[in-house]
């Protein structure tokens, strides 16, 4: 059994703290994904599982074993970064093998593993080239063999599909999928793309300023969200947010000029809430007047249409199907209020 636990992990630099005492299971075979925005703590955090950081409180075990203060190499783990870091004057075989060959392993086992590897990733072609001559997908791909050729009982990834295009970027994602099927290993993907976080994940982790906000299914994160944060962050456009206050009819949205029917303690009353709609979930009423569409975008398949409120608030609503809204059009909004996210406007947990 090679899951990873967390056990009360901080990492200070100096003053500095940046994790702030992270609890956190990771199941045997799972592929769990650190997300969050740009210096949240993802990197640093991985790094610590993998033995690069130090962990300065708390402890780790992946396994049986207690790794907090193992080195790298006894950890079982192997890491694919952004940039591929392989060595240019190596072959690809030369490149998948080296590390094994440092640690003196016979030729015959290193060529066997090499051709599993090969054979994952589909490299056959170009075993003998050298890294310049690869694509930037294929040179991923052998860092990434370079990985599995190590056998190591977790993979570690820190956003190793930053540096493609966004073509590439999906296509190597559906092959990392695969190899998680393919493996079965443990796996720690870091990333800031909900996207990636969203098709890749069995468990999602979100990240904000070194603490974890919500763990669950990537599903779970999207349908029910503990705060305005992980609603914001899960979910692609992002969640409309809009001003609210619980009255005793309901809560009454200006922007929206009608009071949702939602029934709240009485104790909430006057308590002021921030709204949550998905822009799926919304439909345009073109016998409606309370917003104006400032601008379309349509990708075929599906338009979003930008709405302003006459109260100054903006909106993203999603659009399918034949009848698309046009720019200048003024429009009210549908949806079914079961639909609707409350949170408290000022501490932003969900209220349920
Ligand atoms: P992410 O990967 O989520 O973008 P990082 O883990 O790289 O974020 O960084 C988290 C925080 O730790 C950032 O505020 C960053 O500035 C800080 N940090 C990272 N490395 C160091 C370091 N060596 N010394 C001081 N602060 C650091
Ligand atoms: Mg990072």
């Amino acid at each position: 059994m090679t899951g990873v636990q967390l056990n009360n992990v901080i990492k200070r630099y100096g003053d500095v703290q940046v994790i702030h005492g992270i609890d956190l299971t990771i199941e045997d075979g799972e592929f769990c994904v650190f997300v969050g925005p740009s210096g949240c703590g993802k990197s640093t955090l991985l790094r610590m599982v993998a033995g690069l950081e130090e962990t300065t409180e708390g402890s780790m075990t992946i396994g049986e074993r207690d790794v907090t203060r193992m080195d790298p190499a006894q950890r079982g783990v192997a890491m694919v970064f952004q940039t591929y870091a392989l060595y240019p004057h190596m072959t690809v075989e030369q490149n998948m093998g080296f590390g094994l060959k440092m640690n003196g392993h016979p030729k015959a086992e290193i060529d066997k593993k090499v051709g599993e590897a090969t054979r994952i990733l589909k490299l056959e072609d170009y075993l003998k080239r050298k890294p310049a001559a690869l694509s930037g997908g294929q040179r991923q791909r052998v860092s990434i063999g370079r990985a599995i050729v190590r056998g190591p009982e977790v993979f570690l990834f820190d956003e190793p599909l930053s540096n493609l295009d966004a073509e590439l970027r999906v296509e190597m994602r559906v092959e990392i999928a695969r190899l998680h099927k393919e493996i079965g290993a443990t796996m720690i993907y870091v990333t800031h793309d909900q996207v990636e976080a969203m098709t890749l994940a069995d468990k999602i982790v979100v990240l904000r300023a070194g603490v974890i906000e919500q763990v669950g299914s990537p599903m779970d994160l999207y349908r029910d969200p503990d705060n305005k944060f992980v609603a914001g962050f899960i979910g692609s456009p992002a969640m409309n947010f809009l001003s609210g206050t619980v009255t005793a009819d309901g809560v009454k949205v200006p922007s929206l000029q009608d009071t949702l029917k939602i029934k709240l303690q009485a104790a909430d009353i006057g308590r002021d809430v921030v709204v949550g709609l998905r822009p799926e979930h919304l439909v345009l009423d073109p016998k409606g007047k309370t917003h104006t569409i400032d601008l379309t975008e349509s990708l075929g398949g599906v338009s979003y249409a930008y709405l302003l409120s006459e109260t100054g608030e903006k909106l993203v609503v999603e659009e399918r199907g034949d009848e698309r809204s046009t720019m200048g059009d003024t429009v009210g909004l549908r949806f079914d209020t079961a639909r609707v996210y409350l949170f408290d406007a000022e501490t932003e947990l969900r209220i349920r």
